[in-house]
C-alpha cells in the first residue's frame, strides 16, 4: 500500500526540484495563444491505482490538451475501429521532432506513430463523427466519461489561434492526402486542432490517466475504458515515442512510459502502479516541460519508478 504522508514528502521535494527549473525554459509561441502562458506556472499530481494521491503547486491552472491528447484520441479511435488505426501507420519511434515532415515523404505518406503530428493528424480524422465539431466533441464526452462527468470545454481562443497559423501541420494533411492515406485532410487537422484546444488541470490529467496504468480499467469506478491490448499498445507507444526526439533521455532519467505536449504538460504512466501529471509552461529545447523533466526525475528516483530496474 501506498503510505500518503510519505508519497506527499517526496511530490513536494520533486516539486520544488522542478520549480527550481522554470526559469531556463521558454514557453511556446509558434500558437501565439501559448506564448501568453506564465512560465512560473508548475503543478505536480500523482494518482496510485490503490486510491492514494499527492499533489503540489498549481495544479488547479487551466491549459490545453495539445500533444498529451494524442493518447487519448488513439484510445477513443481504437475503441471505435479496433487495430485497423494502424493500417496506414507504424509503431516505431521517428527520432524526429512532433511536426518534421522529413521521414513522412521518405516513407509515402506514412507516419511513423500515432504521436508524431503527422499519426496524430491520422487519428484525429479517424475519430468518429462527421465534422471536427462531432469528432472532438466525441473525444471530449469520452474524456468526461472517464471524468466523473466533468466537462472539457474547448479554448476557442487557442483553437483559432492554432488553425490560424497550422500551415505546417495543413502541410503534413496533405502530404498524406496526397499519398491516399487519409480521407479529408481539412477535417483531419481541424478536428486536430480542436482537440489538442480542450482545457483540463494536471489534476485531472492525473484522474484521466489512472486507467493507462491498470490494464485499461478505471481503478476509481471500476469502469473499463480501453480494451486490455489496446491499452497495451497506447503505452507501449507512449515509452518508444512519446517524448519525440528526447523520448530516449527520458527513459534514461525517468524510465516510465509518458506523453508530453507544448502547453507544458506531461502525463507519466506507471504500469500497475500510478499516473503522474506534471504542467509547467516553460520548455527546454526539444518542447518538453523543463520543470516537468526535472521533476519527474526526482519523483522516478524518490519512488524508484524506472521500469528499466
Ligand atoms: N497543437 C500542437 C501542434 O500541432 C501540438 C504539438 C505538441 O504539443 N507537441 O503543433
Amino acid at each position: 500500500m501506498t503510505n500518503p504522508s510519505e508519497l506527499q514528502a517526496i511530490v513536494d521535494a520533486a516539486h520544488r526540484a522542478g520549480a527550481a527549473e522554470c526559469g531556463k525554459g521558454r514557453v511556446a509561441s509558434y500558437i501565439p495563444a501559448l506564448a501568453e502562458a506564465d512560465p512560473a506556472q508548475f503543478g505536480l499530481a500523482v494518482r496510485t491505482v490503490d486510491g492514494a494521491a499527492a499533489e503540489a503547486g498549481d495544479v488547479g491552472r487551466t491549459f490545453t490538451f495539445q500533444s498529451v491528447s494524442k493518447v487519448f484520441a488513439l484510445c477513443h479511435a481504437l475503441a471505435a475501429h479496433g487495430a485497423g488505426v494502424f493500417d496506414g501507420m507504424s509503431v516505431e519511434p521517428s527520432g524526429d521532432a512532433f511536426h518534421s515532415i522529413v521521414r513522412l515523404e521518405e516513407e509515402q505518406g506514412r507516419p511513423r506513430n500515432p504521436y508524431i503530428n503527422a499519426g496524430a493528424i491520422m487519428v484525429s480524422g479517424l475519430l468518429p463523427g462527421e465534422t471536427p465539431d462531432e469528432k472532438a466533441g466525441g473525444l471530449q464526452a469520452f474524456l468526461s466519461g472517464i471524468c466523473d462527468g466533468e466537462a472539457f470545454p474547448v479554448d476557442e481562443a487557442v483553437y483559432r489561434s492554432e488553425s490560424a497559423t497550422g500551415y505546417r501541420n495543413r502541410a503534413l494533411a496533405n502530404f498524406m492526402k496526397h499519398y491516399g492515406r487519409i480521407e479529408d485532410p481539412r477535417r483531419a487537422v481541424e478536428t486536430y486542432f480542436r482537440q489538442c484546444s480542450i482545457t483540463l488541470t494536471a489534476r485531472r490529467l492525473a484522474r484521466l490517466g489512472l486507467f493507462l496504468a491498470n490494464r485499461g480499467v478505471d481503478p476509481v469506478t471500476g469502469d473499463r475504458i480501453v480494451a486490455e491490448g489496446a491499452n497495451r499498445t497506447v503505452v507501449a507507444l507512449m515509452a518508444m515515442c512519446g517524448l519525440y526526439d528526447e523520448v530516449g533521455r527520458f527513459a534514461v532519467n525517468v524510465g516510465v512510459p509518458a506523453k508530453s505536449g507544448v502547453s507544458g504538460a506531461i502525463l507519466a504512466v506507471v504500469p500497475g502502479r500510478m499516473s503522474i501529471a506534471a504542467f509547467g509552461p516553460a520548455l527546454g529545447p526539444k518542447g518538453n516541460s523543463i520543470a516537468g523533466m526535472t521533476a519527474l526525475t526526482h519523483l522516478s528516483e524518490g519512488l524508484g519508478l524506472s521500469l528499466w530496474g
